[in-house]
């Protein structure tokens, strides 16, 4: 039989991608996909609508979402979530919290980017988040965002530009927000029902012995699977995550983390190397958070 594939790591507007949850879900299924995760930046915003149209069209549709986690590493601990329910209590009170801390680290991006001769304003930054997102829906305003606004200004000329020189960590421009812990955000998406991942290891930007020693802790802490495949990773990544996860007892996750024309080198379902993930991963993750579900009492 032909194998079949899916994507359990992408992004639409309700956080910083630029197709509309409907759009993507349309993307995935033009695309060949059989199955899509979404899972957007610190919000289940987009999830009702996506899994609507992915009902439609017949797709396999897994709700997530991505939680930056605060770290003492040189790169980032991100962690996702499959097969949370939107509606959790924990899971608002979580997004309301991130987003507030968004709101606060924002303004200060702009303020230095003025400092420094980029004169773009917030209004700019948060009519490019608005784009294409519901009126009633509030904002997840990123750095992708902050980008095109200093594209548009002429201030750089590509998205890479913007993070190498102002927005990334070491830019002139780059101020952290404060963020959960790694536990917590484990504890978020367990609290919300579903199964906490590591997304892109390499981005920890650590050495291999160190890459051990952190999803080691994470296990420790609770983590249910490691992302295998993604944009970023090289085929020996992907080998060496896969040992990793054998060993700590981590299902094997992977996603190509689209974000549309913000990352425009990132097709979705193939990431930038035609990295694909077999149906059968869905399937394992499927069967994991079941085993899950018997294991715990959902609150
Ligand atoms: P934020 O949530 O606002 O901190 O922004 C995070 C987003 O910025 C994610 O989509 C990241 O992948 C993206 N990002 C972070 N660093 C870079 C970089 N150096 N180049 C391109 N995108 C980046
Ligand atoms: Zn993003
Ligand atoms: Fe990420
Ligand atoms: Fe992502």
């Amino acid at each position: 039989m032909e194998q079949k594939y899916v994507d359990l790591h992408s992004h639409s507007t309700a956080s910083d991608g630029t197709l509309t949850p409907t759009q993507l879900m349309q993307a995935a299924s033009r695309g060949g996909l059989v199955g899509i995760a979404l899972t957007d930046h610190d919000t289940g915003n987009g999830l009702k609508e996506a899994g609507a149209e992915a009902r439609r069209l017949g797709l396999r549709f897994v709700p997530g979402v991505e939680i930056s986690a605060d770290y003492d590493i040189p790169g980032a601990v991100h962690i996702l979530g499959h097969f949370i329910d939107p509606d959790a209590p924990g899971l608002l009170d979580m997004s309301r919290l991130l987003l507030e801390a968004r709101n606060a680290r924002n303004p200060r991006i702009i303020a230095r980017l003025n400092e420094v001769g980029c004169r773009i304003t917030m209004e700019q930054v948060e009519a490019i988040a608005r784009e294409n997102v519901p009126a009633d829906q509030p904002v997840v305003i990123g750095r992708p965002h902050i980008a095109r606004a200093l594209l548009n200004a002429g201030c750089v000329s590509t998205i890479k530009q913007a993070f190498n020189v102002y927005l990334g960590e070491g830019g002139s421009a780059y101020f952290p927000k404060e963020r959960l812990t790694p536990r917590q955000s484990i504890e978020c998406i367990h609290n919300a029902g579903g199964l906490a991942t590591l997304a892109h290891p390499t981005q920890l930007k650590v050495d291999r012995p160190h890459t051990q020693t952190i999803i080691s802790f994470l296990a420790e802490a609770g983590l249910d699977g490691l992302e295998i495949w993604h944009a970023d990773h090289t085929p020996k990544d992907s080998e060496f995550f896969m040992e990793l996860a054998r060993r700590y007892d981590l299902a094997p996750t992977g996603g190509s983390d689209f974000h549309g024309h913000n990352k425009a080198d990132i097709a979705l379902g193939r990431g930038r190397n035609n990295v694909r993930v077999p149906v059968e991963i869905l399937d394992n993750l499927e069967a994991r958070w079941r085993a899950r579900q018997g294991a715990r009492p959902v609150a």
